[in-house]
């Protein structure tokens, strides 16, 4: 079964939908008119229901199959929002709003989804009831977990959901998954570094927090390399490294690192915050300035669980071939985690092919993946829930 054929109807559509979106980028929760388009379409789809609000911005439409009584109900779930980078496409339909672009491709998970929505609710070869998930804030803010906090899963009886992300680099028309954990946990760190501040020219004066900072970003890389078990995973990165001057000749009193810590393991990660709390403390003591750190569990790590991404797989090898079963974890993080924490489900990638990577200001999500990404979605739908 390659691509449904009413998607090859539907692609101009959809594809229109996306440059829409495209054009309009919106971040975090304030994904206002990029709710409304949604709302919009799938009452023009013919949704039994359209519910507004969850996750402050979050739409969720719910589709009847031609029978209900089988009681399932799926979850299957877009992410909306934009970030908060300057767009350097030359696309002609770049984005309009200054400083703002769907870098992560966002607006082609709407546009897909929204896609199957419109096949779902026009066809409904299906048993049972499928909810489709517009969230917003999966960019740092949680919105799925806000979303699940206002009731999403009970409310609407949700057993299990999927998720779906494109992915640069991974083959066009192909799909990648993985059984078990797929993405990393991410926590984030904010070290203050307390010194104290003189004359460039007289450093014997002061306690330099530049060389305590540097200091400290060398031996948080020993946590990998020296405190964690080599065949286990972790990431510590250091992002921000902040001044309280902008100057040539003064040294400051304090500097600011901020970055973060990625992994899969509960243990892991308490030895790398133990750890990375310990050296910032110890090394600006060591030289007379002092650290305080502030550590902030964030994303849990993202878990496909076994029978559903099974599922998914037969699914995708169904659309495309191409289907990789075994793919690699990744360190990345991603919020449909707290949707897997809630219930059974799975998360897969889809190819965009060789474009920049996601996060970058010349990256463009692929057209020709919206009707496999689409197909995909109504695929699962009706083979997950087989009507009799
Ligand atoms: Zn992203
Ligand atoms: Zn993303």
């Amino acid at each position: 079964m390659p691509i449904k054929n009413k998607f090859g109807e539907l692609f101009e559509n959809i594809k229109g939908w996306r440059h829409h979106l495209h054009e309009t980028p919106e971040l975090l929760y304030d994904t206002i008119k990029t709710s409304a388009f949604v709302e919009k379409k799938l009452k023009e789809f013919g949704c039994d229901k359209v519910i507004t609000g969850l996750g402050r911005t979050g739409v969720v439409g719910i589709i009847h199959g031609k029978k209900i009584s089988s009681g399932k109900v799926i979850g299957l779930r877009a992410d909306m929002d934009a970030l908060p980078l300057q767009e350097k496409t030359n696309l002609d339909y770049a984005s309009k709003v200054p400083g703002v672009m769907h870098a992560c491709g966002h607006d082609g998970h709407t546009a897909m989804l929204l896609g199957a929505a419109n096949y779902l609710a026009e066809t409904r070869n299906f048993n049972g009831k499928v909810a489709v998930i517009f969230q917003p804030a999966e960019e740092g803010g949680g919105g799925a977990k806000e979303m699940i906090d206002d009731g999403l899963m009970d409310q609407f009886e949700i057993q299990e959901v999927y998720g779906m992300h494109n992915m640069p680099g991974l083959e066009l028309g192909s799909f990648a998954i993985k059984e078990g954990d797929f993405f990393a946990a991410a926590d984030t760190f904010r070290i203050k570094i307390k010194g104290k501040g003189g004359h460039a020219a007289k450093p014997q004066e002061t306690i330099d927090p530049v060389l305590v900072g540097s200091n400290v970003v060398m031996a948080l890389q020993s946590i990998s390399s020296r405190n964690i078990d080599p065949i286990k995973n972790v990431v510590v990165s250091v992002c921000t490294f902040k001044s309280d001057t902008d100057s040539f000749n003064v040294i400051p009193e304090t500097i600011t690192l901020k970055g973060t810590v990625r992994t899969f393991e509960k243990e892991v990660q308490k030895t790398t915050k133990k750890n990375l709390i310990r050296l910032s403390k110890l090394i600006a003591e060591s030289y007379g300035g002092s650290a305080e750190v502030e550590y902030t569990e964030g994303y849990p790590v993202m878990k496909n669980s076994a029978k559903e991404t099974n599922l998914a797989a037969k699914v995708a090898k169904a659309v495309s071939g191409r289907t990789v079963v075994n793919a690699h974890k990744i360190m990345g993080a991603e919020d449909f985690s707290f949707m897997l924490n809630s219930r059974k489900g799975a998360y897969i990638l889809i190819g965009n092919g060789n474009s920049a990577g996601v996060h970058n200001p010349t990256y463009v999500f692929n057209d020709e993946a919206l009707p496999l990404g689409a197909s995909f979605w109504a695929e699962l739908a009706e083979t997950r829930m087989q009507e009799n």
